[in-house]
């Protein structure tokens, strides 16, 4: 549709100006800097930032029903930069100029009802939203195109020139920084640092193919963690993880899809979501929170993290339900089939504290709640999902299995409904349900297949197939279908 044919009110909003005041702004000490530089960590005290709007009067100054409008208005609008995350351009990076935004088809992944069978089994109704249909197959695109809109911001304002982006990586964040650099060209060259034999071939597959320099390191990814952080510390390079606080701001567009898809309606509502490094919770929280600053939602919903056994830190931390007593300890992760989120270490872990306490204060109850799940329930509920019309990648199945255990724990109750992040494309993880189909698990994981969950291909026809113009042929044909047929019970 094109302005002229909106209604007058709103054609003065749809198309964003760039506005508002961003910093970055240090959890630990309060520090301040301005956003024209890279930076990731606190000059001051080394803390994680957080990018924070300093002049948001012009949010401020409209009503929670005035972008509520706008936003859905934006859906129907044909401008190329608005597609994507920033639909939301003002609760993202207002600052950013349209000419500056990367899209490649991220965001607006759809809400997918489980089918009443599965509903039934489970106990309330629930969706997934499906992640791997973003352009790499996972919700690190939605990060990665405010990171990389961010550097194209810089160039085209001469600020930087000839990018070396880097990052460490479970696989996700390395194929979703590969393709959006590779668009950008010449001027941004990406490195990707993986843990060896810790990624999927599809995962290694994607940076490889989208050009990027590849570079395997021995150990898990949170070793690959701290060299990509002395390379950032050391060298002039510009670092891709969710350490980067642009890519946080980019993941918030995660809660404010949910809502919209919803009609902004959140009460009685819990989301699911996987932990790893914690990036994609942190976002989820402070993006709910700026919805209910400014009035777009009356009430938040509740937030359920989810981590493996075999890489619990986060649960660990939240077992002590006194605050005050609450000590964060890294773990030594063991081998998951969550492996885009076997973190032992979340770099996001002092986010998540405060955003935490911030969200719970203004829910004016305990609305965060962390649960762990067995390797086991998450290859089970992966399978179950997708014998159900799902795409769930093994992560997506650690939501499911989150939200059965739950449901056991009391933290949600049937009344509710769910969301559940599906994070990435099934196909990306399906080596894990090869194992689980020829019971082929290395014992670390203790997974043992479910008769009922197992598939493998039949076979059908005998000898060497003759030439379809073979007097033979039909004969072939005749004999292949009566073998179908009886496999078919027919
Ligand atoms: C990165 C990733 C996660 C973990 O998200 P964090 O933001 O690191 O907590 C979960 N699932 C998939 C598929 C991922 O790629
Ligand atoms: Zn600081």
């Amino acid at each position: 549709m094109e302005l002229q044919d909106f209604p007058k009110a709103i054609q003065p909003h749809l198309l964003p100006v760039p506005r508002g005041e961003l910093e970055y702004t240090c959890l630990a000490c309060r520090r301040r800097e301005a956003i024209d530089q890279l930076l990731y960590t606190c000059p001051d005290c080394g803390g994680v930032l957080l990018i924070e709007n300093r002049d948001d009067r012009f949010i401020q100054a409209r009503s929670g029903a005035h972008w509520r409008r706008l936003f859905d208005y934006r859906r129907m609008l044909t401008e190329p930069a608005l597609q994507g995350i920033f639909r939301y351009q003002e609760l993202v990076a207002p600052v950013m100029p349209l000419k500056a935004v990367l899209y490649l088809g991220e965001g607006h992944t759809p809400l997918i009802q489980a089918n009443p069978a599965l509903i039934r089994r489970i106990g309330l109704p629930f969706y997934f939203k499906n992640e791997g249909q973003n352009p790499s197959a996972s919700f690190k695109d939605r990060g990665m195109a405010c990171a990389l809109s961010y550097l194209q911001y810089l160039l085209q304002a001469k600020k930087q020139k000839n990018i070396l982006a880097v990052c460490a990586s479970t696989g996700d964040t390395s194929a979703s920084a590969a393709l959006y650099a590779a668009y950008l060209g010449d001027e941004v060259r990406s490195a990707v640092l993986l843990p060896q034999g810790k990624v999927t071939p599809q995962q290694l597959s994607q940076p490889l193919g989208s050009g990027a320099t590849v570079i395997e390191i021995p150990g898990v990814f949170d070793d690959c963690m701290k060299i990509v952080e002395y390379l950032s510390e050391h060298y002039p390079v510009a670092l891709l993880n969710s350490k980067n606080a642009w890519r946080i701001l980019g993941q918030e567009t995660y809660a404010f899809e949910v809502a919209q898809a919803l009609d902004y309606q959140c009460d009685r509502l819990a989301l699911l979501v996987p932990i790893g490094n914690a990036g994609n919770i942190t976002a989820i929280l402070s993006g709910f929170l700026k919805l209910a600053r400014y009035g777009l939602i009356a009430s938040l919903p509740k937030i359920v993290g989810v981590q493996s056994r075999h890489a619990n830190p986060v649960y660990q931390y939240y077992l002590e339900s006194a605050p005050r007593k609450r000590v964060f300890k890294p773990v030594a992760v063991r081998p998951s089939v969550a492996q885009a989120a076997m973190i032992g270490n979340p770099v996001s872990m002092p986010r998540v504290i405060q955003l935490v306490e911030q969200y719970n204060e203004w829910s004016g109850r305990r609305n965060v709640f962390i649960v762990e799940v067995k390797e086991q329930e998450i290859m089970d509920h992966m399978l179950l999902a997708n014998r159900n019309g799902h795409i769930a990648c093994t992560q997506g199945g650690e939501s499911l299995a989150g939200l059965v255990q739950a449901l056991k724990e009391k933290k949600i109750s049937r009344r509710e409904t769910a969301v559940l992040a599906a994070t990435a494309h099934a196909l990306k993880f399906s080596g894990f349900q090869d194992m689980y189909f020829h019971n082929s698990f290395p014992p670390g994981f203790a997974v043992r297949p479910k008769r009922s969950l197992q598939n493998a291909p039949r076979a059908a026809g005998t000898g060497i197939p003759p030439r379809a113009n073979d007097p033979a042929y039909p004969r072939f044909v005749a004999q292949t279908a009566g073998q179908v047929a009886k496999l078919l019970k027919l």
